[in-house]
């Protein structure tokens, strides 16, 4: 039997946004999909157990990107883990739900000329993608495909972080996506009965008995295929084989900050300096193509604690190991029910700013992600933080025309005089919130990474500067709006280009003030309706 090979719509990565698009657009029976995702299935049993987090930013699971060196940051090149699965990052996140504030929108709406997307207009896309068994209207959805829980039972750490920041000043915070952000309190987390509710959880595996939905792993996208300014399909490897799909209505870019912006280069859309010099045939000069990258720059401070305490001991201590699997076999729950990154914040870094400007994730282990330092001999807890509204702005650039080589990613961390500014003060406030006295009876020993102490601004900023990583929050690189740097206008669709759209994170002309997933399912779930050419109601 011959293979079907066109679709209505092709969907380009089968991550947070993909999954979304997949799952919404075949609900119409009479609309066929094809969704083509690099990664492999999200089967493993880590990518579900919530504390799986630990063991996802190295591995399979990632495709190992690394950063081009970081002038600002003495030349490190830093890893950036991005998920490389059905689910995207959201497969290998820390599960935290937040979604910035409305200022955020208004901002892309007033700065960026992206009509439409003020909070005002976008809000109710939250809702509709939320199912929250605690919090409702106004902020909160019920019954949406996004299962979002509390944190069932907090490890005691957790619970002296948020005793900690009360004793430093913050109020207590029940909601960081309601009224206000400022304050210290616990994380909702897209988990649902004690697994991790990825968009492929939600939205991808509900949809995937409807015959109108194909699902491929395995297949990387090399080029979108062009007739003139239309996009009519794409080019995919399966095996070191080039494979060809046409679509009759839409080619759908969903494959991230770092690779959205590639596949449309290696298309031979974008800037002409950017593709000349790797002989790409410039079929659509846009210079936007790959500009505007920025994230969200990390510092952890690790603390070795007095007792064994700690998560690591699920690592270190095989009892502890062998115990916590059996409670969360027979009632999912227990640490590994856990998402680790359990407690947060969002503060000011002065009394001038308005709104919050830092936020903080507080982690009751040390040495879970990709090149944090773990405590050995001993057991930790890792503070971390950033400030949420960054004005450094790097590029992505294909460096290759062959499509498995990675590409150029130049966040350009720190690289303006405000953002090393704002990260240190934002350093000073982890060390004197974690000296409060719920936490200090823990606290043995700070381990700044080699520093034996921070005590002028320039001590600050040379830890910021050696020690400042990825968030994972990378967005704005096909940006939204009507700025000289946009790629996609205010319907997603390709500036100056028929039948393609970009739909993930990329399309964030600035970084809203959280994490980024629910925002991409939000953006995901708009784009369902601007495809649709109709407006649900939340
Ligand atoms: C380790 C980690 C921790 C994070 N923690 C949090 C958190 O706690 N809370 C939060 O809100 N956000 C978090 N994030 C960020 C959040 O997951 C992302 O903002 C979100 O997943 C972005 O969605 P996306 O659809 O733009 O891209 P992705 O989800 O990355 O999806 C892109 C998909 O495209 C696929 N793809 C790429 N290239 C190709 C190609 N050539 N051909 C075919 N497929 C391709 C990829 O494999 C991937 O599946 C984290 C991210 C990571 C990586």
């Amino acid at each position: 039997m011959s293979k079907n090979t066109s679709y209505d719509f092709l969907i380009i990565g089968g991550g947070t946004a993909g999954c979304v698009l997949a799952g919404r657009l075949t609900e119409d029976p009479t609309t066929s999909v094809l969704l083509i995702e690099a990664g492999r299935s999200d089967l493993h049993p880590f990518i579900h157990v919530p504390a799986g987090f630990a063991k996802l930013t190295t591995g399979p699971y990632q495709w190992g990107f690394t950063s081009a060196p970081q002038r600002s940051c003495g030349n490190r090149v830093i890893a950036l883990p991005q998920g490389k699965v059905i689910g995207g990052g959201g497969s290998i996140n820390a599960q935290v739900f937040t979604r910035g504030t409305p200022s955020d929108y208004d901002n892309w709406e007033k700065a960026y000329g992206a009509k439409g997307w003020s909070f005002a207009d976008i809000q109710k896309y939250f809702l509709i993608s939320e199912d929250n068994p605690r919090l409702s209207a106004p902020y909160h959805g019920t019954g949406g495909p996004m299962g979002i829980s509390d944190i069932a039972d907090p490890h005691p750490l957790s619970e002296a972080f948020v005793r900690s920041g009360q004793e430093w000043g913050l109020p207590y915070n029940s909601d960081f996506n309601g009224e206000t952000q400022y304050g210290t309190g616990y994380y909702q987390t897209t988990t649902k009965n004690g697994r991790r509710c990825s968009t492929a959880i939600g939205y991808l595996n509900p949809a995937r008995k409807r015959p109108n939905l194909t699902v491929l792993t395995g297949h990387l996208v090399s080029r979108i295929m062009l007739d003139g300014k239309r996009a009519v399909g794409v080019e995919t490897l399966h095996k070191g084989t080039a494979e060809q799909f046409q679509a009759t209505r839409e080619v759908i870019l969903s494959a991230s900050a770092f690779v959205s912006p590639k596949i449309l280069q290696l298309s031979g859309i974008g800037d002409p300096a950017d593709l000349k010099p790797l002989g790409i045939d410039v079929k659509h000069s846009l210079v936007g193509v790959g500009k505007n990258l920025h994230d969200h720059c990390d510092l952890d401070i690790v603390y070795e604690l007095h007792k064994y305490q700690s998560m690591d001991r699920l690592e270190k201590v095989r009892p502890a190991t062998a115990v916590a699997g059996l409670q969360y076999l027979a009632f999912r729950s227990g640490p590994l029910a856990s998402t680790v990154v359990e407690a947060g914040a969002f503060t000011r870094s002065s009394s001038d700013v308005s709104e919050p400007d830092l936020q903080f994730h507080f982690l009751p282990a040390a040495g879970v992600e990709a090149g944090i330092e773990a405590v050995r001999p001993g057991f930790g807890a890792t503070l971390n933080t950033y400030m949420v509204r960054p004005l450094s702005r790097g590029t992505v650039k294909a460096a290759s025309t062959d499509p498995t080589v990675q590409p150029i990613i130049d966040p350009n961390f720190l690289a303006d005089d405000y953002d090393v500014e704002i990260s240190a003060a934002a350093v000073k406030q982890c060390r004197e919130i974690m000296a409060q006295q719920s936490m200090t009876k823990h606290v043995k020993k700070e381990h700044l990474a080699g520093q034996s102490d921070l005590r002028t601004k320039d001590d600050y900023i040379k830890f910021v500067k050696a020690y400042g990583r990825t968030s994972y929050h990378p967005v704005g690189s096909c940006a939204m709006g009507t700025t000289d740097q946009s790629v996609v206008d205010a319907d997603l669709r390709v500036h100056g280009m028929e039948g393609l759209r970009v739909i993930d994170a990329s399309i964030m002309p600035s970084i809203v003030s959280s994490n980024t997933q629910a925002p991409t399912v939000m953006i995901a779930e708009k784009a369902v309706d601007l495809i649709r050419g109709r407006e649900r109601v939340a």
